[in-house]
C-alpha cells in the first residue's frame, strides 16, 4: 500500500472511532435533557458511522495500482463514496424533519440537564477536531472522500452549536416550539450540505474539466514552449480523485524531426506536471499540412 493509501486508511479508522464516540455523547445528552434537538443532531451522527466504514474502503480501492482490467487506475471510487455519503447525508435530513415535525405538534421543554448539554459540547468538540484533521489531510493528498468527510463533520459541528445555543434559549425563555425549529433549521442545512456533496461526487464521476485557475496552469505551462509549436487546440482535462488527465492536439512545423517532436512532446509534458503533479499527458501531434480544425477530431459532442 502507498504511503497516501496508508495515510488515508489512518484517517478513516479515525472518523469511524470519533463517529462512535459522538454518537454515544450525543444520544447520552439526548437522554438526559429529552431535546428532540439534540436527538436529531444524534441520530445524524449515526450517518457519520457508516460514511466512516465507507470511507475506509473505497480508500483502499481507489489506492490501487492500475491493472489490465481498470488501465487508467481505482481513483474514481472515491467519488462513489463521497456521492454515497452525500445521500446518506440527505437521509439524516429527512430523518430530522420527520422527528421535529411530529414534536413541533405537541411542544415539549427539554430538561434543564447541564450534564446532558456538556455531552453534546464534547462530542462537538470531538468533531471539531477531527474534522478540521480530515480536511486539512483530504487538500494535502488530494482525496475527496476525506475532504468530503471533514466537510460533513464540521457541518455536525455548526449544526451542534446551534441546537446548543437553540436548547438554552428555550430554558431561559421557556418557549418550548423553539427546540424544533432549530431541529427544522438544522435539518435544511444538512439537505443542503448533502446535495452539494452529491454534486460535487457527480461531476467527478462525469469527468467535468478541471477548475479555471488549473487550466490557466496547463496553458501556461504549454505556452512557456510558444516558440517551438505552430499553435495546439482541442485541450481537454479532467480529473479522478488525486490523479489528473490533460490532452491537446499540437500542430507542430512539417521540418521537425519525429525526433525533435517527440522530444519538444516530452518537455511539454513534464513542465504540466510542474504545474499539477500526478498528471497524465496525452499529446497528438499534427503536421501544419494536415492540421485538423479545433474541435473535428475525437471530440465529438
Ligand atoms: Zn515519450
Ligand atoms: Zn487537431
Amino acid at each position: 500500500m502507498s504511503g497516501r493509501a496508508a495515510v488515508s486508511q489512518r484517517f478513516a479508522r479515525l472518523s469511524l472511532l470519533a463517529g462512535l464516540l459522538v454518537f454515544v455523547l450525543k444520544l447520552g445528552g439526548y437522554a438526559l435533557t429529552g431535546s428532540v434537538a439534540i436527538l436529531s443532531d444524534a441520530l445524524e451522527s449515526i450517518v457519520n458511522v457508516a460514511a466512516a466504514v465507507l470511507l475506509g474502503v473505497t480508500v483502499r480501492v481507489s489506492a490501487l495500482p492500475a491493472d489490465d482490467n481498470h488501465p487508467y487506475g481505482h481513483s474514481k471510487a472515491e467519488y462513489i463514496s463521497s456521492f454515497v455519503e452525500g445521500l446518506l447525508i440527505g437521509v439524516a435530513g429527512v430523518l430530522i424533519v420527520q422527528a421535529t415535525l411530529s414534536r413541533l405538534m405537541e411542544p415539549q421543554l427539554p430538561e434543564a440537564n447541564w450534564l446532558g448539554l456538556g455531552l453534546t459540547v464534547l462530542a462537538s468538540v470531538l468533531n471539531l477536531m477531527v474534522g478540521l484533521l480530515l480536511l486539512r489531510a483530504g487538500k494535502v493528498h488530494r482525496s475527496p472522500a476525506l475532504e468530503a468527510d471533514g466537510h460533513h463533520l464540521l457541518t455536525d459541528v455548526w449544526s451542534s452549536v446551534a441546537v446548543l445555543l437553540g436548547v438554552a434559549i428555550v430554558l431561559l425563555t421557556g418557549w418550548a416550539w423553539l427546540d424544533p425549529v432549530i431541529g427544522l433549521l438544522v435539518a435544511l442545512g444538512i439537505l443542503w450540505i448533502g446535495w452539494r456533496v452529491v454534486r460535487r461526487s457527480l461531476s467527478g464521476l462525469l469527468d467535468e474539466r478541471l477548475p479555471d485557475e488549473q487550466i490557466r496552469a496547463v496553458r501556461r505551462a504549454i505556452e512557456s514552449f510558444e516558440s517551438d509549436y505552430l499553435e495546439y487546440h482541442d485541450l481537454r482535462t479532467r480529473r479522478a480523485g488525486a490523479r489528473t488527465f490533460v490532452d491537446f492536439h499540437l500542430v507542430l512545423p512539417e521540418s521537425l524531426t519525429l525526433y525533435e517532436a517527440h522530444r519538444l512532446c516530452d518537455h511539454i509534458e513534464e513542465a504540466i506536471d510542474l504545474e499539477l503533479p500526478e498528471t497524465s499527458v496525452i499529446i497528438h501531434v499534427e503536421p501544419q499540412q494536415f492540421a485538423h480544425e479545433p474541435g473535428t477530431v475525437d471530440v465529438r459532442f
